[in-house]
């Protein structure tokens, strides 16, 4: 088995506090019922033949472009047209770093090792994001969907990574709170951390790095 020499973070949800709760609280502020949050994307994914939250994380189209589309296909459940431009800045407002993760990455790499990020984003939000934490101290690269045109769990997202760190997919951990984005990593050799809670993926990377 590859020595163990990278550990590689999602954002949203390991390094922040669950984007479930960030989301509610903006459905809550729109006043969509979250049932309708889903339909809705549903819908807009059939009339165009893509999923427009993963267009706007593959850096396909901006997000004015999919705040219109979601109004749109929202307007019919709520009767009214929403207001949801700005959607990025509500989501960011309820967000607040993981503590607990931002520290284990801190403790890896005292220890030796090194730390990348790769997350789903949003081209708009990178300046919120980077506000929320010292990303160029905590991580030598960062891998953002948004910029490189392609989103977990794609195994090309994952190969690019490797690529770029010039690592095999032995030598890498890698920690996700989506299970299908752990899945893909998995699949390719990767050894996955599914994060549900801070304290259990902390004791997961830790077991790893143990051997
Ligand atoms: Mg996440």
């Amino acid at each position: 088995m590859a020595k163990i020499e990278m550990v590689i973070s999602d954002f949203g949800g390991v390094l922040t506090t669950p984007l479930s709760e960030a989301f509610l609280a903006f459905q809550d502020k729109v006043g969509i019922a979250p049932e309708n949050f889903g339909k809705a994307l549903k819908e807009a994914t059939e009339k165009t033949g893509t999923n427009p939250l993963f267009e706007l994380e593959c850096g396909r189209i901006t997000e004015a472009e999919f705040d219109e589309q979601l109004a749109t296909a929202l307007e019919p459940h709520l009767g009214r047209r929403p207001d949801i431009r700005q959607f990025g800045l509500d989501i960011f407002g309820t967000l607040e770093p993981n503590v607990g993760m931002i520290d284990l990455i801190r403790e890896v790499r005292r220890d030796g090792l090194r730390t990348a990020m790769l997350t789903n984003n949003v081209r708009e939000w990178e300046t919120l994001w980077r506000e929320m934490l010292p990303v160029d101290e905590l991580f030598e690269t960062v891998v953002d969907s948004a910029f490189v045109g392609v989103r977990k769990p794609d195994p090309r997202i994952y190969e690019l990574t490797l690529g770029r760190v010039d690592l095999p997919a032995g030598a890498c951990i890698f920690i996700d709170d989506m299970k299908v984005n752990c899945e893909a990593a998995t699949e390719l050799g990767i050894h996955a951390v599914h994060f549900r809670e801070t304290a259990q993926a902390r004791a997961e990377v830790h077991a790893l790095l143990a051997g």
